[in-house]
């Protein structure tokens, strides 16, 4: 907890990028999307003081929107987590609008519309015609290129990603994403502000999924696997409690919404050929089992009190499936091998992740996962669990999962093996 507690205050400085720029004060941001996420999104620069601008395509939708913030904040206040006069300070500073010239004087933008390239590139052309030059453009896109949207303006140096967690109002990382041409000063003024409303931010590169995500991937990767292979959802998901993890990845997939990956993948291609990824999640997307909201997905949901129950139903499909990819079910998968697999995947990514330099430090991955995964705090995070655990014992044990599972995504991440030899530690990458 104490290398969490410097971890934080470190990920906060920008060592690498040292130079004179100031960052700019930001006075007033305008959010384009009133949805899931821009409705939490402009929450938290409202309950911070800043004036918000919510801009959507109808005025249902904004209207939508405001409502739903407006709900949102009567939630904070019974709570007792603001006053009522809060609630009223805070409203007062977002206002609604279908029309992008009222977004013109903003002093910084966070687009948080349909994750989709063409979308997001439509909206910063525009962004970059009705804004004035030194407002900065922000996405809060989950995997697609910053890069790429940044070529649609003419202000590239001003681009950056923001990316926040769902609930936008509650969780508390940001992901700070600088794309090649972002300049210091932008990525400075967008750190400073993800300070100024409350978010532990981090600094990262831009690859698919980021760092967070792209390393979640590999870690529910292996929970579909093992789903294969003969596991229950219930069994994966207490062991990985046991471990120490928030909720179990399953769990967490009925909650979001197994479709919402799921159409990512599709729309995306995803990330593998191999026929087993993610083939348990796809699985249950096409009986229409999504989750919570469909009261069925790895688990059945009481339609009464919506309390988890296992469902044999899912085994039977599980199995079925498996014959017919040719995956021979087994009946001694342990625990640990649960713990292992998910949790060494995830580790190894975050080793290629900080070799590729998206990433400064190793402790910026234990950051993440430290504020917006529910990794337990006490094991510090994942890259210094792998220190504390013994890089040269991880590593034999991931050699083990290449022989058992035969798959060929089980490459250590180079970085791995060298610190092994040297008998070097990953914190001090
Ligand atoms: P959503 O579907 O709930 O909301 C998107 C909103 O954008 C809708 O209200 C839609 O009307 C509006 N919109 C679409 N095109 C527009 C346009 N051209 N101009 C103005 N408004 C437009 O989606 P969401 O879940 O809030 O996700 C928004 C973005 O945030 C996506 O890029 C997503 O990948 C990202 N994100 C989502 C989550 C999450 O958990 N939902 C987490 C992090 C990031």
């Amino acid at each position: 907890m104490r290398h969490a507690f410097f971890a934080e205050r470190m990920a906060a400085k920008l060592t690498k990028y040292e130079d004179d720029a100031l960052a700019l004060k930001i006075h007033s941001v305008a959010i384009i999307g009133a949805g899931t996420m821009g409705v939490g999104i402009a929450m938290c620069f409202a309950q911070a003081g800043i004036a918000v601008v919510l801009l959507d395509m109808k005025q249902e939708s904004v209207a939508k929107g405001l409502s739903a913030i407006e709900s949102r904040f009567h939630q904070s206040v019974k709570r007792g987590i603001i006053s009522g006069a809060q609630l009223t300070e805070a409203m007062a500073l977002i206002t609604g609008t279908c029309e992008y010239r009222d977004v013109g004087d903003v002093d910084l933008v966070v687009e948080a519309a349909f994750e989709s390239m063409e979308v997001k590139k439509q909206i910063f052309s525009i962004l970059d015609e009705v804004c004035k030059p030194e407002t900065i453009l922000t996405s809060n896109t989950s995997y697609l290129d910053i890069n790429e949207i940044a070529q649609s303006t003419h202000r590239a140096h001003k681009v950056l990603g923001m990316h926040f967690f769902s609930p936008a109002n509650i969780m508390k990382l940001l992901e700070v994403v600088r794309a090649d041409k972002t300049d210091q000063q932008s990525l400075k003024t967008v750190m400073a502000l993800g300070k100024q409303i409350g978010k532990v931010c981090v600094a990262v590169g831009v690859c698919y999924g980021y760092v967070g995500n792209r390393m979640y991937a590999c870690y529910g990767r292996e929970a579909n696997a093992l789903l294969l292979e003969g596991a229950t959802p219930g069994q994966i998901d207490r062991a990985l409690q046991q471990w120490g993890m928030a909720m179990g990845p399953l769990a967490v997939n009925d909650m979001s919404g197994i479709d919402i990956a799921y159409k990512a993948r599709q729309e995306n291609g995803g990330y593998s050929n191999d026929p087993h990824y993610f083939r348990a999640a796809d699985l249950m997307v096409e009986a229409n089992r999504l989750g919570q909201k469909t009261a069925a997905g790895f688990y059945r949901y009481d339609k009464d009190n919506g309390s988890r129950i296992e469902d044999a139903e899912v085994l039977t499909f599980l199995s079925a499936e498996a014959d017919r990819l040719g995956v021979v079910q087994r009946s001694d998968i342990s625990d640990e091998e649960i713990q292992y697999r998910l949790i060494f995947a995830l580790i190894n990514e975050g080793a290629y992740i900080l070799e590729e330099g998206i990433v400064d430090r190793a402790s910026d991955i234990d950051v993440i996962w430290l504020n917006g995964y529910g990794f337990p705090r006490y094991l510090g995070g994942p890259m210094f669990y792998a220190d504390e655990f013994g890089l040269a014992e991880l590593v034999a044990i991931i050699k083990g999962f290449k022989k058992l599972t035969g798959k060929g995504h089980w490459v250590i991440a180079p970085i791995l093996e060298r610190l092994v030899e040297t008998s070097e530690k990953l914190a001090l990458q």
